[in-house]
């Protein structure tokens, strides 16, 4: 498997075979050069691919054949438009998670208890969502994380275990900060980029399309477009014979610290 380690022992082997051959014959700099930039390249994309798994183990879909799927809504809680995508899934009958970032908690304790008493679960996004998240230290990343912790626990008294990264980027500092925190790593396989596209037939369609067993799929609360097309789309799935689980009880999980 290509992670982290396996890559890094490769190319330092690779790079000891060149220095080798480099008493035999000459090894044009270029060729370190080439492969300085593809270790990197493939180092970026370990870093922005949660799927890959190449930092950390996250946990991206259910190993399943059972028609169900579970909706995930990032970068909560927010008066535009948690409440009104929390009344839709009531209308519905659909649990869900929420990844909420810490900072966005205070003035919207009602939403994130809202969240937590009609039976959704909450998830961890990090206390400030900084952009500059994943060049933080292990242990800044990881009393950012833990702060988020505290201020759920003062909200709905539990704490959450469930944790995915800010932009789903993932790295060597935030593999240590999950493991000394003991949180377990929240990724998707199916991105909705609702963030991004604002219309709503496309992105409707497009979520139609992406539909498996076991997906999970991530959507944030924050867009109007998710939450316009989300009675469609929640119509859609049931009338394909799929049912949406709370995305814990699908991966059998313990949600709380
Ligand atoms: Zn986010």
């Amino acid at each position: 498997m290509l992670n982290f380690r396996n890559t890094t022992v490769l190319f330092v082997l690779l790079l000891v075979v060149l220095m080798v051959l480099n008493f035999y014959m000459h090894i044009p700099v270029f060729i370190y050069i080439a492969l300085a930039l593809i270790y990197s390249f493939i180092l970026f994309l370990g870093s922005y691919f949660i799927q890959l798994n190449f930092y950390i183990k996250a946990i991206c879909k259910s190993e399943t054949t059972k028609k169900e799927i579970a909706l995930s809504f990032d970068d909560g809680p927010a008066v535009s438009f948690s409440p009104e995508i929390l009344n839709v899934l009531e209308e519905h009958n659909v649990k869900v998670a929420f990844f909420c970032i810490g900072n966005r908690i205070e003035g919207n304790e009602k939403i994130v208890r809202d969240m937590y008493e009609q039976g959704h679960v909450i998830g961890n996004h990090s206390f400030s969502h900084h952009f500059w998240f994943d060049l933080f230290s292990s242990k800044k990343m990881l009393a950012d994380m833990k702060q988020m912790n505290e201020r759920m626990k003062d909200v709905i008294g539990v704490a959450p275990k469930l944790f995915r990264p800010p932009y789903g980027v993932t790295n060597p500092n935030l593999k240590k900060a999950i493991i000394k925190g003991d949180y377990t790593t929240i990724g998707w396989n199916v991105r909705s980029m609702d963030t991004v596209i604002n219309d709503e037939k496309k992105l409707v369609e497009k979520m139609k399309k992406a539909i498996s067993p076991g997906a999970i799929i991530l959507f944030h609360d924050t867009s109007k477009t998710t939450l316009n097309i989300l009675p469609e789309f929640i119509k859609y799935v049931k009338a394909e014979g799929y049912s949406i689980t709370r995305l814990d009880k699908m991966l059998n999980l313990n949600p709380y610290a």
